[in-house]
C-alpha cells in the first residue's frame, strides 16, 4: 500500500475553519475538510490579522494614482499599509509550501478576477486583479498547487489539484531525505503522472535523470524540480487519462481472461466516450491490478495519487 507525503498547504481562513469572512460566515468545503487529517494546514485570515474583527464592514480595491489601494468603504479607512507590512513579513516567515487554497473574489485572499474599483464610491469595478495578499504569495510561490475554493467543486479540477499536490509533496520529501530514496526511483513511480501531463517532457526528465553526465546530484535536481512543477500545472485533458488507460491495459489483457478483457476494453471505451467518471475507471484499473497481481502497474503512483478518502468525496 502506499505510504503518502504530508503535503504543507496555505490556506484562507474562512475556508473550512473559522467563520471569519466580514459577515461572520465560514465556507464549507467538504474537500478541505477530508483533507485537514492528510495535510499540514496553515490557515491565515489576513484581514484578521491587521486588527479587523468579526463582523465586519467589507474592504474593496481600488485603483488611485495608478496603485491598488485596499479601503473600507463604511468607514473611510485605507488599510493598505497594514496589509502590506503584515503579507511582507507572513510571505517571508513562510518556507515550503507544496499548495495553496484561497477565497475566491476576496480583495485580501483573491488569486484572480477580484474587482478593481475606480473609486470608492464606485457602484462597478473597471478592471481585476488580484487581492493584496495572494499578490505577493503567489508571487513567491508561483508553482506550487493553486485552487480557488469554489474550484473544488470540480471533480476534474479538484482530482488534478489533489494529485498535483501529493505528487509535489512526495518530491519534496525526496529532496529532503535524498539519500534516503531515490531520484530515478520518483521517476519510475511517476512516469504514468508524468506522461498525463505532457509527454514529450517526461521523455525530457528520463534523459535529465539517466544521462547526469559529471552533473552534481543537487544540480540534476534543481532542474527537474523547475521542468516537473512547470509540467503539473496544465490540467490534464480527458484524451490524455485515455492515453494512460489504454497503455495500462496491454500490461493487463495478458493475464486477463476474456471476460475480463471484455470489462477492459468496455471501461475504456464508456471512459472515452464520457460515461465513465475517472474515478470508477481508475478503481476498476486497481482491481485489475490487484487481481493480476500486476506489479508494474501497482508501483505506478496514477492509480492511487492521493488517499481513496479524498476521492470518495467528489465521486
Ligand atoms: S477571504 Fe481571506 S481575508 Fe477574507 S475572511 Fe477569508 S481568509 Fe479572511
Amino acid at each position: 500500500m502506499r505510504e503518502f507525503p504530508r503535503p504543507r498547504i496555505l490556506l484562507s481562513r474562512c475556508i473550512e475553519v473559522e467563520p471569519c469572512r466580514y459577515n461572520g460566515v465560514k465556507i464549507d468545503s467538504p474537500l478541505i475538510a477530508a483533507l485537514r487529517p492528510h495535510v499540514e494546514m496553515i490557515p491565515v485570515c489576513p484581514e484578521m490579522e491587521i486588527g479587523l474583527g468579526v463582523p465586519r464592514d467589507p474592504l474593496r480595491l481600488v485603483a488611485s494614482g495608478g496603485e491598488i489601494r485596499l479601503i473600507q468603504p463604511a468607514t473611510g479607512r485605507d488599510l493598505t499599509e497594514e496589509m502590506i507590512r503584515f503579507t511582507a513579513s507572513f510571505v517571508d516567515a513562510l518556507d515550503l509550501l507544496d499548495g495553496i487554497v484561497l477565497k475566491a473574489r476576496s480583495p485580501s485572499c483573491g488569486p484572480r478576477g477580484v474587482d478593481i474599483f475606480p473609486s470608492v464610491e464606485a457602484e462597478s469595478a473597471a478592471s481585476r486583479g488580484r487581492g493584496i495578499f495572494s499578490a505577493s504569495l503567489l508571487k513567491r510561490f508561483s508553482d506550487v498547487a493553486l485552487a480557488e475554493e469554489g474550484q473544488l467543486g470540480d471533480p476534474a479540477f479538484s482530482d488534478h489539484f489533489l494529485t498535483r499536490l501529493f505528487t509535489l509533496a512526495d518530491f519534496r520529501e525526496l529532496r529532503l531525505h535524498e539519500s534516503g530514496r531515490n531520484l530515478l526511483q520518483f521517476h519510475a513511480e511517476n512516469k504514468y503522472i508524468l506522461t498525463l501531463y505532457n509527454q514529450k517532457e517526461y521523455h525530457g526528465l528520463t534523459d535529465l535523470v539517466v544521462n547526469r553526465n559529471e552533473r552534481s546530484f543537487d544540480a540534476v535536481i534543481r532542474e527537474y524540480r523547475t521542468r516537473l512543477y512547470a509540467m503539473l500545472s496544465r490540467r490534464p485533458s480527458a484524451k490524455a487519462h485515455l492515453s494512460v488507460f489504454r497503455r495500462a491495459a496491454e500490461h493487463l489483457i495478458p493475464h486477463a481472461e476474456r471476460v475480463e478483457q471484455e470489462a477492459i476494453e468496455e471501461t475504456i471505451e464508456r471512459f472515452g466516450r464520457g460515461d465513465l467518471p475517472l474515478h470508477e475507471a481508475r478503481r476498476r484499473f486497481m482491481n485489475w491490478i490487484e487481481e493480476f497481481d500486476e506489479d508494474y502497474l501497482a508501483h505506478q503512483t496514477y492509480f492511487r495519487p492521493y488517499p481513496d478518502a479524498l476521492a470518495a468525496v467528489f465521486t
